[in-house]
């Protein structure tokens, strides 16, 4: 029977880029799942199906606008969108 993997990664805060620790948890399949920064300071932002992280100290408007500077046009957490040239 196949489990859920735990990974330790390092990730960037999605707003300044100051590098935190984070325990991600992927399915056996390979999909993100869910993470948890390891080291303090920093949380984890769910629901973007992939690993994010930033500062406590940084707002939520700050956080939004890094998210869309990322990941422009990405609204949903799903975004693979397969364009034929
Ligand atoms: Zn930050």
């Amino acid at each position: 029977m196949a489990d859920n993997r735990n990974v330790m990664e390092r990730h960037g805060c999605i707003v300044d880029g100051k590098m935190y620790d984070m325990l991600v948890v992927y399915t056996p399949s390979g999909q993100f799942l869910d993470c948890k920064v390891t080291s303090g300071g920093g949380h984890c932002l769910k629901g973007h199906g992939r690993p994010l992280v930033a500062c406590d100290q940084h707002s939520a408007q700050q956080i939004e606008a890094a998210l869309a500077a990322h990941f422009p046009g990405a609204e949903t957490p799903e975004d693979r969108d397969e364009r034929d040239a």
